[in-house]
């Protein structure tokens, strides 16, 4: 790298390495936290490295930006609910994208100013990122008032929308051409406009539900903008994180959306085939059997086997303290318990993992769904608490429903199953769900950390 002296660029190298470590770090619950902190300590490397060999203007305005963001990243970090992570980011993600846009159209500036012969590989790459950078900063901002609830959660479609995205990504290929061929800025202010028009119409039609896989899709966006402006900057640093961040948003991408048995051109188009990718969430009114605490505790008490099925409500209830409790109780009367976890439970990847670990579950009672599937046969009793959709069979029996094709946890399959849950509201993909009218189904109503302290007492007074 020209220009950069070879202590800086071993920091460089130093911060890249532990970058690559942070992500091998948080492939296990176990190092999460250690890769986390060494990814940030590879960030901040990196940040520090920069302000002792370039010469930087406007050093003032930069630490002020520095302090602001800092603090507004912490203060919110801090504050955001485990259930609010998705919009959180979103967000950061969204911000990252438009920085990365912001800094190519200075370059550009720099660019078309010095009147420089440049290569036309790093002007497309300067093209590349504005565009790009635009689409992930306006795509985040719809994701996040959808998650929000700042705006409708449904897919939003009109006529002429699929008109309009075309002739928006015809505008930006010209217009990224122009800007490789006479580097202008207004053409690459347009361009930037064009792209926030592109997000916009891109994440309109995606529903709730998939809006977080279309946040993982946007993160691989600004990871390829971010990789883009290092080549351009000719940072390399730079370049190997956008590229980490780059594959690895792609790979959580594919997966998402596999553990919801749908491709990601279904996700981001399937609205305008005219497919909703959510129903209708109206609260059923058929007749269900229900059930007190004491009923439930018996029921626990005679078993042997217990699978635990946890979801979103059991977040929302904050219950995983009083289910870990409850647990063990069990586990001390020498009843065999699990946890089953499907990939997404919750809404976001590993949220029940994260869930559970902040209550102290050991991970080995963690299991994974392609591991206990075959377990509910020989089970006795499975706990339901605050998960819905990972356990409707819609997913096998419903061709057309929102979830069709998307693996489930085998419920069904266990002798007994006792839904705890508020009402009989559908989960997030809007749809009865078929197993709370099963003769062998029993529903515990009410807040899932009341149902569950009430339960514990029950349990321990059998
Ligand atoms: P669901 O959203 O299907 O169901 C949650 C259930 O929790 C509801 O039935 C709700 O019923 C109940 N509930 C809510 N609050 C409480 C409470 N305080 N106490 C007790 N129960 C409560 O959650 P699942 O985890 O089963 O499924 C996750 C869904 O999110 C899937 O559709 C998945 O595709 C989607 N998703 C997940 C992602 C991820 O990465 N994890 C990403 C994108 C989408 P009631 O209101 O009656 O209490």
């Amino acid at each position: 790298m020209t220009g950069t002296p070879v202590w800086a660029q071993l920091a460089y190298l130093v911060a890249a390495v532990c970058f690559v470590l942070a992500l091998k770090g948080l492939s296990s619950p176990k190092h999460a936290r250690k890769g986390n902190l060494l990814g940030a300590f590879g960030a901040v490397l990196a940040c520090v490295t920069v302000f002792f060999y370039a010469e930087l203007d406007h050093l003032v305005w930069i630490l002020l930006a520095i302090a602001v963001g800092s603090v507004v990243g912490a203060v919110g970090a801090q504050r955001v609910q485990m259930t609010q992570m998705p919009q959180l980011v979103a967000l950061f993600n969204g911000v990252g994208g438009g920085a990365a846009a912001l800094v190519a159209l200075l370059e550009l500036g720099d660019i078309a100013g010095a009147g420089e012969e440049v290569g036309g590989f790093t002007l497309a790459a300067t093209a590349f990122t504005i565009v790009v950078g635009s689409v992930s900063f306006s795509g985040s901002l719809v994701t996040f008032a959808k998650l929000q609830e700042l705006m409708t959660s449904r897919p939003v479609v009109f006529p002429g929308l699929p008109v309009a995205f075309a002739a928006a990504l015809l505008g930006g290929v010209v217009l990224s051409v122009l800007t490789v061929t006479d580097p202008a800025v207004p053409t690459g202010v347009l361009l930037a406009l064009i792209g926030l028009l592109l997000g916009v119409l891109l994440v309109l039609p995606v529903g709730g539900a998939d809006v977080p896989i279309v946040i993982s899709l946007l993160n691989a966006f600004t990871g390829l903008t971010v990789a883009a402006g290092g080549y351009v900057l000719d940072n390399t640093v730079l370049l190997v994180a956008g590229t980490l961040v780059g594959a690895s948003g792609t790979f959580l991408t594919k997966l998402m959306a596999a553990a919801m048995g749908r491709s990601v051109g279904n996700i981001l188009f399937g609205a305008l085939k005219g497919g909703s990718t959510l129903g209708a969430g109206v609260a059923s009114d058929r007749p269900v059997r229900s059930a007190g605490a004491e009923d439930v505790a018996i029921l626990l008490g005679y078993a042997h086997k217990v699978i635990i099925v946890p979801g979103y409500g059991l977040a929302v209830a904050q219950a995983q303290h009083t289910l870990r409790e409850l647990v063990d109780v069990l586990g001390e009367r020498g009843i065999e318990v699990g946890y089953a976890i499907h990939p997404v439970a919750g809404r976001m990847p590993g949220h029940m993992n994260v869930l559970l670990a902040e209550a102290q579950v050991p991970y080995e009672q963690l299991k994974e769904m392609d591991d206990i599937n075959g377990e509910f046969k020989q089970t006795d009793v499975v706990l339901v608490v605050g998960a819905n959709d990972v356990v409707n069979p819609a997913a096998k029996t419903t061709p057309g429903a929102p979830i069709y094709g998307m693996p489930i946890l085998n419920a069904d399959e266990a002798q007994q199953i006792v839904f705890l849950k508020r009402s009989m509201r559908p989960g997030f993909a809007g749809i009865e769900n078929e197993l709370l009218f099963d003769p062998k189904t029993t529903l515990l109503f009410g807040d899932a950390k009341d149902t569950l302290g009430k339960l514990l007492s029950a349990v321990k007074g059998l």
